[in-house]
């Protein structure tokens, strides 16, 4: 099993922050991402599935993939429910990004090897337990 990057700082905080706005899906319902200059912010619950499996990953609908990508630098996720929170530079998913189709339309994912996994800092030992379950699920 590849090593877990090191922890780093949350260039963002978890929250959404006054100069998030929410993007919203072209139907006009909440996407569940905001975007803060050149930064996407996503929340999401793992107990709900967000999370792919197989691979373990992140993904995102490809529509509202490209419809993001312009002028994004980095992608932030928080799991609401764990309180986990990755970030991975957009070169990283220019490069590994893979695309699937689970039955929704095609989704594009970044594998959890590609994200570097943030700790919420709290002095709390790092909850590494999803990822690993994941990374070791495929
Ligand atoms: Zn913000």
């Amino acid at each position: 099993m590849p090593s877990l990057a090191p922890s780093a700082s949350l260039p963002h905080a978890a929250e959404p922050c006054p100069s998030c706005r929410p993007v919203r899906l072209p139907d006009g319902t909440r996407s569940g991402c905001w975007r803060c200059g050149d930064m996407l912010l996503r929340r999401l619950s793992s107990h709900r599935g967000h999370l792919l499996q197989k691979p373990p990953a992140i993904a995102f609908h490809e529509d509202f993939w490209q419809s993001q990508r312009p002028s994004l630098r980095c992608v932030i996720v928080v799991d609401t429910d764990t309180g986990h929170a990755w970030t991975a530079p957009i070169e990283h998913f220019d490069r590994h990004a893979i695309t699937l189709s689970r039955g929704c339309g095609p989704q594009v994912a970044l594998p959890f090897r590609f994200w570097q996994r943030l700790d919420k800092g709290n002095g709390q030992r790092p909850a590494t337990q999803l990822a690993l379950a994941l990374e070791t699920a495929s």
